[in-house]
C-alpha cells in the first residue's frame, strides 16, 4: 500500500502536486539543512480520496502512519503528544500545489488540553503564555475544525477585555486569559452540544479533515475560479503537521515574516516585520503593529545576523525571491516556511535583472520569471504629480499604482456595485480577511486603516496587481454606519476617493492620473528579450502619434496601418462622403484629390516616426457604407429638415423682422440640405448588403472603384519618394486586404507598377518598397503558393480568418453564444482572443509551408488581435512567422512572450535530446 504520510526528512521536495507547495518546501528546507521545526506531510492524494469518500473517513492507514510520525517527532523533540509534563504541540496547515494565500485554514497549538496545558506552563514557567496558547488553540480549532463563527469567541473576548479595562490583548493577565479559555470551552460546548475534544489524536484527526474540507470551501473555490487554477495545476490540499515553536516565550523570543527582497519595489534588501514576544498570527492579522525588520539589527543583533544568513541561504538555494516566516524561540532561529515571493510586475522585473547581475540567474531564467501579461501592471496609471492634490490621510504603500472609485465598506457591496453595476469602487475596511476576496476582485483598489505591508489586504492586492494603501491609521472606518472619518472629513458610501498605492496617500475626489513610464530594468529585460527572440514584434498603428508611441514601446515596425482610420477624422469625413456619393468618376476623382495630400502627409508622418523600420500600409478595407450615417438616422434628419422647411415657408414675418437670420434658414437652404441627405440616403440603400463582412470591401472595392486605391497608392509612393529625397530611410509595404485569388492581386499590382513608373519619373528616385497581401480569406491560405508568386510578404489577418474559419461573426459572437460555449466547455477559449491553434492555426501552418515552398524565406507576419496574446505568439513563432504585430501597449508583453517562446522551444529540444540519449 502506498503511503500518504511523509516525514520532512524524506518527502520529495520537488513533488508539489503530491505534497503541496508548502509541504514539499518544508521537506526541501529540512533536507538542505535549514533549521525547520520537525514535522510531516499528508498528501494531496489523501485529500482527494477523503473528499471523494462517502463515509467522511480518512483513507485507510493514514491515522496509523500519522501515529508513527508523531512518535518520530516525540523522539526528535524529547516531548510527548498528550504528555502532561512536557507536551508536544503541533500546527496543522493546508498547502496546495499552487500558493493560495489565506484561502484555506490553519490550526496552531494542537495537542493542548487541561492536562498538557499544565506541562506547557511548567515548561515555560509562564502561566500567561500557557493560557494564551490554550485560548488561541480553542478559538482556532473551534472556528476551523468545528465551524463555530469567530464572533462567538470575539464576544467573550471583548467582554473580558472590557471587564479588565484593557484595549489590546497584550494587556490581559494570565487570569484574564484563563477566563477566556474557559469561556471559549463553554462556547464550544454550547455551540456543538459536545465538550471540546481533549484527546490530542482525536484533535489531530478532526483538524486534518477540516483542512481537507477547506479545499472545497467557498473561499478556496472562488479563488481557484478567479485565478483559473485547474486540477492540472493544483488538485487537493496537503496537510502539514509540524512541531510548534513559540515566539512568545519572553523578550528573547520573536516572530516575523520577511521577504528576501522588497516585494513592492524589488530592492535588494531584507524586507519584513517582526514582533518580540509574539506568535506569528499577530503579525499577519495586524492585531499588533509590527516593527520593520531593520530594527532587529539593534534590538537583537545576533539574531538579525542569523536572519540575514538565512535569507542568503534561501536565495542561493531557490534562486528566487522568498517570502518566509520565522520564529525565534529563546534565542534559536527557526525557519517555519518559505515560498516564492508574490511580487508585482515592477519588482519581478527589477529582481530578474538584479539577480542576473548577482549571478543567481541566467538571462534566460530572468526572462522566464516574468509573466508577459503581468507587464500590463507597469503601464498602470499614476497620480499626476502636477495635479497639486493634497492627500487627506497616509497609510503604508502596500501595492503600487493609483486607483479612483467610490468608497464601499464591505466586500458584498463592492461585488454588487463593482461587478454587478460596473461601477469603479474602492474597498475601504478596517482590515480585510480572506472572506473579503470577492470584494477584492470587484474593486479598483483597497484601503485599510489597520495592518502592515504583509497584512492580508497588502499581500492579496499585490498578488492581484491592484492598488492598496494599508494601515492608514488616521482613518476611522465604521462599517455599520458605512462611513470613514478622516479628521473633519466624512467619506460616505458612494463618495469618490483616490488612493495611491505607490506612496500610501489617500485623497478625496478624483485626482488626475498619468501613464506609467518604462523603468530602466524593464528596458534592460526587454533588450535581453529582443536578443533572445526570433520573432520580431511590430505594432498596429494608424497615425504618426500612434507610431511614435509604438516605437516607445519597442516596436520594430508597423505591421498594420489601417488607412480607413485616417478617413474617420472629423474634418475628413465630409470629403469621404463626397467621394462615396459622387455620381461620376470625375466627381469621385475631385473628392479623392482633396484626400490625397492628407493621406500623403499621414504616410510621411508615419514613415518618419518609424524610420528605418518597415511600415505596412493596408489599402482601404471596410465597405464604403461604413463611412455613411445609418439609414434610420438619415430618414429622421430628413424628416426634421422637411418639417423646418414647412415651418419656415409659413413665417413671412420673419423676413421683415430679421432678414439675416431668415436668409440663413431660408427654405432654399433647407431644401439643399434635404437634397444632400436624400442623395446620401439613396447611396446608403444602394450600398446595403445582407452580409457586409463578406461583402463589397477590401480588394473587391479596389477593383470596382480603382480610383480609390490609386489615390492611396499614389499617396504612399509620393510620401516614399519625398522621404527618400529628404534622405530618410523608409521601408513601406503596400498590403492588399481580403484577397482570395491571385488575379485580384495582379490587378492591384498593375496599378502599383504604373504609378511607380510615373512617380519615379516625376521625383527622379528609384522607389524602395514591398508589395504583398493579407492572408485573411480561407482561400488565400489554401492558395498561398500562387499568391506568393507576386507577393513579397504576407500578413495573417487572424480576426477575419477566425471569423471565416469558424463561420462565427466577429461582430456578434462574443456577445451572443461564445460565453455560453466557454461556460459549457464547447470551447476552452474565446478564439478571437486566443488563436485556435488546432483549426485556424492549422490553416496558417499550411499557408506558411506552401508560401515558403513557392518563395523561400518570404516574410510572413500576423496582424490580427492574436498578435499580442502570449500563447498565440508562441504558436506563430513555432510555425515560423517573421513578426507579430499588436496594439502599441501590448508590444512589451509580446516582446517578452516572443523571447519566452524561443527559450521554451530550447528547453523542449534539450529535454527531447536527453530523452533520446
Ligand atoms: C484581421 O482581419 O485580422 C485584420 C487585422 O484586419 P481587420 O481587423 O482590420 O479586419
Ligand atoms: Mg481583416
Amino acid at each position: 500500500m502506498t503511503t500518504h504520510v511523509y516525514s520532512f526528512d524524506n518527502g520529495d521536495g520537488k513533488n508539489k502536486m503530491l505534497l503541496g507547495g508548502k509541504g514539499s518546501n518544508l521537506c526541501e528546507m529540512t533536507q538542505i539543512g535549514l533549521n525547520v521545526p520537525p514535522g510531516f506531510v499528508i498528501s494531496t492524494a489523501a485529500c482527494l480520496e477523503y473528499i471523494a469518500a462517502s463515509n467522511k473517513a480518512l483513507p485507510a492507514g493514514v491515522m496509523d502512519d500519522v501515529r508513527k510520525e508523531i512518535a518520530a517527532l516525540e523522539k526528535k523533540t524529547g516531548k510527548g503528544f498528550g504528555d502532561a509534563k512536557n507536551p508536544l504541540l503541533v500546527s496543522v496547515r493546508s498547502g496546495a500545489a499552487m500558493s493560495m494565500p489565506g484561502m484555506m485554514d490553519t490550526i496552531l497549538n494542537l495537542g493542548l488540553n487541561g492536562e498538557t496545558l499544565k506541562g506547557l506552563i511548567a515548561q515555560s514557567d509562564n502561566p500567561r503564555f500557557g493560557w494564551d496558547a490554550y485560548r488561541r488553540f480553542i478559538q482556532l480549532f473551534g472556528k476551523v475544525a468545528l465551524g463555530i463563527a469567530d464572533e462567538k469567541f470575539d464576544e467573550d473576548f471583548e467582554d473580558i477585555k472590557r471587564n479588565a479595562g484593557v484595549k489590546a490583548d497584550v494587556g490581559l493577565s494570565a487570569e484574564n486569559l484563563e477566563e477566556a479559555a474557559k469561556r471559549f470551552l463553554a462556547t464550544v460546548e454550547a455551540e456543538t452540544g459536545k465538550p471540546f475534544p481533549t484527546d490530542p489524536f482525536e484533535q489531530l484527526e478532526i483538524a486534518i479533515k477540516a483542512v481537507f474540507n477547506s479545499w472545497m470551501g467557498r473561499r478556496a473555490v472562488d479563488y481557484r475560479r478567479e485565478f483559473k487554477i485547474t486540477p492540472a495545476m493544483a488538485n487537493g490540499t496537503a496537510v502539514n503537521v509540524q512541531t510548534m515553536v513559540f515566539g512568545n516565550l519572553g523578550d528573547d523570543s520573536a516572530t516575523g515574516v520577511a521577504f528576501t527582497r522588497y516585494p513592492d519595489t524589488g530592492e535588494n534588501k531584507l524586507y519584513g516585520e517582526y514582533l518580540v514576544n509574539a506568535q506569528g498570527e499577530d503579525v499577519v492579522a495586524g492585531i499588533r503593529t509590527p516593527k520593520p525588520v531593520d530594527e532587529m539589527d539593534k534590538e537583537m543583533p545576533e539574531m538579525f545576523k542569523q536572519l540575514v544568513a538565512l535569507r542568503n541561504k534561501l536565495e542561493e538555494h531557490y534562486k528566487e525571491v522568498q517570502d518566509f516566516e520565522f520564529t525565534i524561540e529563546k534565542g534559536t532561529l527557526y525557519c517555519l516556511q518559505t515560498r516564492n515571493g508574490k511580487m508585482n510586475a515592477a519588482a519581478t522585473v527589477r529582481t530578474s535583472v538584479e539577480m542576473e547581475g548577482e549571478g543567481l540567474l541566467t538571462k534566460g531564467d530572468a526572462l522566464m520569471r516574468v509573466a508577459p501579461e503581468s507587464l500590463e501592471q507597469l503601464l498602470f496609471p499614476q497620480i499626476d504629480p502636477k495635479s497639486g492634490a493634497k492627500p487627506v490621510a497616509k497609510g503604508l504603500p502596500a501595492s503600487p499604482g493609483a486607483a479612483v472609485g467610490i468608497a464601499v465598506f464591505d466586500a458584498d457591496r463592492a461585488a454588487q456595485l463593482g461587478r454587478g453595476e460596473g461601477k469603479k469602487v474602492i474597498l475601504v475596511r478596517e482590515e480585510t480577511k480572506p472572506e473579503d476576496i470577492h470584494g477584492f476582485f470587484a474593486s479598483e483598489g483597497i484601503l485599510t486603516s489597520r495592518g502592515g505591508k504583509t497584512s492580508h489586504a497588502a499581500v492579496v492586492a499585490r498578488g492581484m496587481g491592484k492598488a492598496c494603501v494599508a494601515g492608514a491609521e488616521g482613518i476611522e472606518v465604521n462599517v455599520q454606519k458605512r462611513v470613514a472619518v478622516i479628521g473633519s472629513h466624512v467619506i460616505e458610501e458612494g463618495d469618490t476617493i483616490t488612493i495611491n498605492g505607490t506612496t500610501g496617500e489617500v485623497y478625496l475626489g478624483e485626482v488626475p492620473m498619468i501613464d506609467a513610464k518604462f523603468t530602466d530594468e524593464l528596458s534592460t529585460l526587454l533588450s535581453w528579450a529582443d536578443a533572445e527572440a526570433r520573432l520580431k514584434i511590430f505594432a498596429n498603428a494608424d497615425t504618426p502619434p500612434d507610431a511614435q508611441k509604438a516605437r516607445g514601446y519597442g516596436a520594430v515596425g508597423i505591421g498594420l496601418c489601417r488607412t480607413e482610420r485616417m478617413f474617420n477624422a472629423k474634418e475628413r469625413l465630409p470629403v469621404v462622403v463626397d467621394m462615396i456619393v459622387s455620381e461620376t468618376p470625375e466627381e469621385r476623382k475631385a473628392a479623392l484629390n482633396k484626400l490625397l495630400p492628407m493621406q500623403r502627409e499621414d504616410f510621411k508622418g508615419i514613415f518618419k516616426a518609424m524610420s528605418p523600420f518597415p511600415v505596412t500600409i493596408r489599402l482601404l478595407d471596410p465597405p464604403m457604407h461604413e463611412f455613411l450615417p445609418a439609414e434610420f438616422q438619415l430618414m429622421d434628419e430628413i424628416d426634421k429638415l422637411e418639417h423646418l422647411r414647412d415651418t419656415l415657408s409659413g413665417m413671412e414675418v420673419l423676413h421683415d423682422a430679421a432678414p439675416n437670420v431668415a436668409a440663413l434658414a431660408a427654405p432654399q437652404t433647407v431644401d439643399a440640405a434635404v437634397k444632400r441627405k436624400e442623395t446620401v440616403l439613396k447611396m446608403v440603400r444602394n450600398l446595403h448588403e445582407v452580409n457586409p463582412m463578406l461583402g463589397h470591401r477590401g480588394v473587391r472595392l479596389g477593383i470596382s472603384h480603382p480610383e480609390i486605391y490609386e489615390m492611396q497608392i499614389r499617396g504612399i509612393l509620393e510620401a516614399t519618394a519625398e522621404c527618400q529625397k529628404e534622405g530618410i530611410e523608409v521601408h513601406p509595404e503596400i498590403m492588399v486586404p481580403q484577397v482570395g485569388e491571385k488575379k485580384e492581386l495582379e490587378f492591384i499590382k498593375a496599378m502599383v507598377d504604373t504609378l511607380q513608373a510615373e512617380i519615379e519619373g516625376t521625383y527622379g528616385v528609384k522607389l524602395t518598397f514591398k508589395f504583398g497581401s493579407m492572408l485573411e480569406v480561407v482561400r488565400a491560405c489554401l492558395k498561398s503558393d500562387e499568391l506568393a508568386e507576386i507577393s513579397e510578404f504576407f500578413s495573417f489577418g487572424t480576426n477575419d480568418l477566425t471569423q471565416a474559419g469558424f463561420s462565427y461573426s466577429r461582430e456578434d459572437a462574443e456577445n451572443k453564444f461564445l460565453p455560453l460555449y466557454i461556460e459549457k466547455g464547447v470551447l476552452t477559449d474565446n478564439p478571437f482572443e486566443a488563436l485556435d491553434q488546432s483549426g485556424v492555426g492549422k490553416l496558417m501552418d499550411i499557408a506558411v509551408k506552401q508560401a515558403r515552398a513557392a518563395k523561400d524565406g518570404i516574410k510572413i507576419g500576423i496582424c490580427g488581435e492574436h498578435g499580442g496574446h502570449p500563447a498565440s505568439i508562441e504558436f506563430v513563432d513555432s510555425i515560423g512567422l517573421t513578426y507579430a504585430s499588436c496594439s502599441a501597449p501590448r508590444v512589451p508583453i509580446a516582446r517578452l512572450a516572443a523571447a519566452q517562446s524561443k527559450l521554451r522551444e530550447g528547453s523542449t529540444k534539450a529535454a527531447a535530446a536527453m530523452a533520446s540519449a
